[in-house]
């Protein structure tokens, strides 16, 4: 037995009910979860962390009910169940499968006894019908709230399914690390920015210098941590371990699990208003002034020299 789920979305993000609707028929069989739309990718990495999603299927570029319904028909033969939540889309699109395929849907399920009966709904909620469903493939609508959600930390596997290169692009696209800067772990010069940036916009003062000098891009934790950086900017204990010919450390006080990931640097220039910061102490070479300063200067030095990348 195998179930083919429909995810339930709006405006890009997952909804509840999708993982409502996984615990719910969780004892039907493997659940594929069908991510449909446009854009899906933030979608579907959503829908493989649910807890009991054998793989997320993505199709992209299919909005309307009919081509919903052509895709449901399409993959329909490899499962025992289709199953939707009893919302709009849900309503809209799975009494047209049924009709499609011949068979009868049973919907608003608030409960399921078993493979074949279910609970629902009928004279406006006064009172609940039990449906046994003998047909070869069983087309349901779920009442979502009546379930309850199922857990995370899933990471099942996303399929695309073939003719959704858009789709593929997008996956890829929110997989690529957004760097224009040479890797981290393997550069040859490192400028690393603390948390005395104060901002994500005046790391960008960092990126200008490093793009002058064919420099990688790192951080410490606490601006990690503060959001000005991305995570795998990340240098030290808890991030990665860099050995370059160079590393610029710029408004960083050299703390412990910092230093740990800065060993094997060959040269270490510091900038930091703070003479006692233990980098400074440790560094080649020191500069004890405001980073606000000095950076624009060194930048426009750089220019100046016909330093340009
Ligand atoms: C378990 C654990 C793991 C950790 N792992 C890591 C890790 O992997 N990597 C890591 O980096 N940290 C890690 N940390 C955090 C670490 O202890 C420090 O908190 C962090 O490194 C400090 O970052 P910072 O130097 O940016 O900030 P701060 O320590 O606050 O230093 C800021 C520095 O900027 C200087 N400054 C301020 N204004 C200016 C200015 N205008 N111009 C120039 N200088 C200025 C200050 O004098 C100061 O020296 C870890 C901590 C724990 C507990």
């Amino acid at each position: 037995m195998s179930v083919l789920l429909l995810a339930d979305h709006d405006a890009g993000v997952l909804s509840l009910a999708t993982a409502q609707l996984v615990h719910a028929v969780a004892e039907l069989g493997p659940i594929d979860l069908l991510v449909i739309g446009d854009d899906t990718a933030a979608i579907a990495q959503s829908a493989s962390t649910i807890a009991g999603v054998a793989k997320v299927l993505i199709a992209n570029g299919f909005s309307a009910a009919d081509g919903v319904v052509n895709v449901l028909s399409t993959l329909v033969v490899r499962y025992h169940y289709v199953v939707a939540s009893a919302g709009s889309v849900g309503k809209d699109v799975m009494p047209r499968l049924a009709a499609k395929l011949d068979l009868m849907p049973v919907t608003d399920v608030i409960k399921i006894l078993g493979p074949t009966r279910f609970e629902r709904p009928i004279y406006a909620g006064n009172a609940v019908q039990t449906v046994s469903d003998n047909q070869p493939r069983h087309i349901l609508t779920l009442r979502a709230s009546a379930f309850r959600a199922a857990a995370g930390g899933n990471t099942a596997p996303i399929e695309v399914l073939a003719g959704s290169a858009l789709s593929l692009a997008n996956l890829l696209t929110s997989h690529r690390t957004q760097s224009d800067t040479p890797d981290l772990a393997t550069a040859q010069i490192v400028i690393g920015g603390g948390i005395a940036l104060g901002s994500a916009e005046n790391f960008q003062l960092i990126k200008n210098l490093a793009k002058k000098l064919g420099a990688a891009v790192g951080a410490t934790r606490a601006a990690v941590d503060a959001g000005y950086a991305p995570n795998d900017w990340q240098i030290g204990q808890t991030g990665k371990i860099i050995a370059p010919d160079l590393y610029i450390a710029i408004g960083i006080s050299g703390a412990l699990q910092h230093l740990a990931g800065i060993q094997g640097a060959k040269k270490i220039v510091a900038i930091n208003t703070d003479a006692e910061a233990p980098l400074v102490k440790l560094a080649d070479i020191a500069l004890i002034d405001d980073l606000f300063e000095i950076i624009p200067q060194l930048t426009a030095e750089l220019d100046r020299l016909g330093v340009r990348r």
